[in-house]
């Protein structure tokens, strides 16, 4: 079964990138990985930005052949280019407050302080999504290898709570 690309029937699916429903009537991807329960195929679905910045290769594979079908497809394809060059942008997850102070950053391995902005990581493996800790602001531009991509459009996508002083916020630490 190749990889879907349909309007959403219904708005029961929920996007694996970002876990909000998609709306029925809206684009959606449909990653066909092998079912783990039985035999023949299962598919993932994604908001059209979500596959681009959490699986690139698959949305490139889409867009190889569906072009025409995908709204702003010269800007999503940017960003999943993105993602293949620089393989770690794809863990990105959101930014949060930290819950506690118990987590030690991945990239310096010291600890991230209670209520310290902290970015979430993902790692994608066996076509599921599990989560891979975190990181201090300061340290993502080291961690994602990826010097002059601009992190806030996917860590804004991936984090429905934040409000926009809190996006200025973020987007001033990373810079600094
Ligand atoms: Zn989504
Ligand atoms: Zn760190």
């Amino acid at each position: 079964m190749p990889h879907a690309l349909e309007a959403a029937p219904t708005a029961r699916s929920k996007c694996r990138g970002c876990e909000q429903r998609i709306a029925a009537g809206a684009l959606r991807l449909g990653e066909s990985l092998p079912n783990p329960f039985a035999e023949g195929e299962t598919l993932h679905w994604f908001h059209p930005d979500c596959a681009a910045w959490k699986r690139p290769e698959v949305f490139l594979e889409v867009l190889a052949t569906r072009r025409a079908e995908i709204p702003e497809a010269d800007r999503l394809e940017a960003e999943a280019q993105q993602g293949v060059a620089h393989p770690r942008l794809p863990r990105a997850s959101g930014v949060e407050r930290a819950a506690s102070g118990r987590a030690a950053c991945r990239h310096c391995k010291s600890a991230i302080g209670k209520d310290a902005w902290r970015i979430a990581l993902v790692f994608h493996e066996e076509g599921r999504f599990s989560p891979a800790g975190y990181l201090h602001l300061a340290c993502a531009r080291a961690y994602f290898e990826a010097p002059g991509v601009d992190l806030m459009p996917r860590l804004r996508r991936f984090s429905a709570e934040l409000s926009d002083a809190d996006a200025e916020e973020v987007a001033a630490a990373l810079e600094a």
